[in-house]
């Protein structure tokens, strides 16, 4: 049976240092603040914030949120972004995604100052870490770095398989795999014969948003599985992207869904505003 990763525990201690921090910042009179932009009324987005805004208050960070229509135009969403990045009191800004679909999310992340890019989706901040420079990472594979770290499970020389390829999970994900001496192998919907690289995998990190779509007869004996879905049965159950109940038989280690990556995403979310309130500072 496999070792359960306890993200929601780690995330409670991540959430504690963080506290300190934020309590020695105040010392100096820095007040940390972050300002969330909700596009429209995305019911899921709304859980989100609102798990957000309660790590922040946990944590002593303050926190201000900006709830827009969902028939916002272009201009007005940037000139948003623009009067946040000026303020001095503001040290992270956060675009909570989806946004809909007439809006471009691209220009509207490449806006905010890449100072204040707690969710690490500018495009310098990206390419910063692919080029292993310190930056600030995306939340949800940095929570996942920080897991493996907390439970000593290294991934040097390790065959690790990343199934999802989008911008804010599966490639940032790729990078902090490759940045810590993984052999990284990155399958996604067009893939063939998946399970001949899952079967090979140390190290399995899901990340589709399909339940249970990760068997047992896809996993290695003893590999690590890691969860990063978050789907909903149609009876309000949340589950993630793996086989839980099989595939824990024959993992070494396994994240659950929930009390996984998710608690450990906001976690690193308020890391990074405490990095970036410091960063700001010492300017
Ligand atoms: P996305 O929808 O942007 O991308 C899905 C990816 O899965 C694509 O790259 C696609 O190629 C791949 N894919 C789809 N079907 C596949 C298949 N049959 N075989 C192989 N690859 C396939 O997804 P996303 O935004 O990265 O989110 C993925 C999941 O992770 C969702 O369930 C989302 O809710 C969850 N999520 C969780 C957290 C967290 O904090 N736990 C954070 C972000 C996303």
């Amino acid at each position: 049976m496999a070792k359960i990763i306890d993200g929601k525990e780690v995330a409670k201690k991540t959430r504690e240092k963080l506290k300190k921090q934020c309590e020695e910042l105040k010392k100096q009179g820095i007040e940390p603040k972050f300002a969330v932009i909700l596009v429209g009324d995305n019911p899921a987005s709304k859980v989100y914030v609102k798990n957000k805004s309660k790590a922040a208050q946990e944590v002593g960070i303050l926190f201000e949120e900006y709830t827009l229509d969902a028939n916002i135009e272009q201009k007005e969403l940037i000139q948003l972004i623009q009067e946040l990045n000026h303020r001095k009191d503001i040290h992270g800004i956060l675009l909570q995604s989806p946004i809909p679909n007439h809006l471009d999310i691209n220009e509207a992340f490449r806006t905010i100052a890449v100072e204040k890019d707690i969710d690490g989706f500018h495009p310098t901040n990206v390419g910063k870490l692919a080029l292993g420079q310190d930056t600030f990472v995306s939340c949800t594979p940095y929570g996942i770095m920080k897991m493996l770290e907390e439970y000593q499970i290294s991934l040097e020389g390790k065959n690790v398989v990343i199934i999802g390829r989008s911008n804010i999970v599966g490639k940032p994900l790729c990078q902090c795999c490759l940045n810590k001496n993984a052999t990284v192998t990155i399958c996604h919907s067009k893939t063939k014969e998946l399970v001949n690289h899952t079967k090979k995998a140390d190290v399995i990190m899901v990340a589709i948003g399909k339940p249970k779509f990760l068997t047992k007869d896809m996993v290695k004996e003893g590999a690590v599985v890691i969860d990063v879905g978050i789907n909903r049965t149609e009876e309000g159950k949340l589950v993630g992207d793996v086989d839980f109940e099989e595939v824990e038989k024959i993992a070494s280690y396994i994240t659950p869904v929930p009390g996984g990556v998710g608690p450990m995403t906001i976690a690193m979310l308020m890391n990074n505003v405490i990095k970036a309130a410091k960063q700001i500072n010492h300017k």
